[in-house]
């Protein structure tokens, strides 16, 4: 089975996105970090991130389709943040056409644009272990020190309208286009993740 898992910034898409990965043992292909890493070494992917701004579709469908020809991977995956744009669909419905495998089920979790800047501004990462946390929704343990955390590049407020512009003009559009021919299930996310994760299983049939 493959999932696509989308929402606004901040709408705890990786969060359910893991869990599901963890629980129903599918592979978790994380877009944003998988094009973070790109940047390491590709300073144009690099500057498009800091902004905000997304990578061009053709560019980003052929990383994540040489990156999955190479695992061989093309089934049991959880696809969070890709597609993001109807150019991005299409050329990922064909793809996987042709390697006998299809898009199942679309999960988009919906929050307000009020709710969507308030956590991404309460949204920090352990510079050490990677790990994202929320100051509001899903805080650090008592053991981890909360003066080492850091905000992403792009959690800061430009880069933020940013994301949130093209979630509008965008990703809006796909899942309309994308109700055409797959299931969509659109789940409120701004109750707690618990309450969210367990909505999602009863979808899934889990
Ligand atoms: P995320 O961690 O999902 O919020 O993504 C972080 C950043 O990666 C986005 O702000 C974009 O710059 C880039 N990005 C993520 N997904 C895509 C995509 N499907 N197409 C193009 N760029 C993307």
């Amino acid at each position: 089975m493959n999932i696509i898992i989308l929402g606004p910034q901040g709408s705890g898409k990786g969060t359910q996105a893991r869990l599901l990965s963890e629980k129903l043992g599918l592979y978790y292909f994380e877009t944003g970090s998988f094009l973070r890493e790109i940047s390491l070494k590709n300073e144009k992917v690099r500057n498009l991130l800091v902004q905000g701004k997304l990578v061009p579709d053709e560019e980003t469908s052929s990383y994540i389709q040489a990156y999955l020809e190479g695992k061989e991977k093309y089934d049991n995956i959880i696809f969070d943040g890709f597609p993001r744009t109807v150019v991005q669909y299409n050329f990922f419905k064909d793809w996987l056409k042709g390697k006998n495998a299809r898009i199942d089920i679309v999960i988009v979790l919906k929050i307000s644009q009020e709710e969507s800047l308030r956590r991404l501004g309460a949204r920090r990462q352990d510079p050490t272990t990677g790990k994202i946390y929320n100051l509001i929704t899903d805080p650090p343990p008592q053991e981890v020190d909360k003066s080492r955390l850091v905000q992403r590049e792009d959690d800061k407020p430009e880069a933020i309208r940013q994301r949130l512009t093209w979630y509008q003009d965008l990703v809006v559009p796909l899942i309309e286009e994308m109700k055409k021919d797959v299931k969509v299930v659109e789940i409120d996310g701004e109750r707690p993740i618990e309450v969210v994760f367990k909505d999602i299983l009863g979808i899934l049939g889990k």
